[in-house]
């Protein structure tokens, strides 16, 4: 295949962990979203419509925007069980 395109120099964008507040690239970042139906989801594909907040793929960001309720505020709504469940067993996974 050609290789017409080049990346350089290109900008990532870059998103703040609602854990550890540090800024990283969207890529590294997982997203949870609240639609605009008001139901929170775990983005992974980034390319879902809604209201998005950041982390880092770490279950230590994780705790942290658990005690800091980051993810409730940064929402501004409450955050289902279920949804911290996912984000750990996604974290999990990609710390083994
Ligand atoms: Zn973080």
């Amino acid at each position: 295949m050609g290789k017409g395109n080049t990346l350089a120099g290109k900008k990532t964008p870059t998103r703040q962990c609602i854990g550890c507040g540090d800024k990283k690239d969207k890529k590294e970042l997982i997203r949870v979203i609240k639609t605009p139906e008001g139901e929170i989801t775990v983005d992974f594909t980034g390319k879902k419509n809604g209201r998005g907040a950041y982390i880092c793929n770490s279950t230590e960001c994780l705790k942290q925007a658990v005690k800091k309720k980051s993810l409730e505020r940064s929402l501004k709504t409450p955050i289902p069980k279920d949804i911290y469940q996912e984000l750990e067993k996604e974290m999990i996974k990609g710390e083994s």
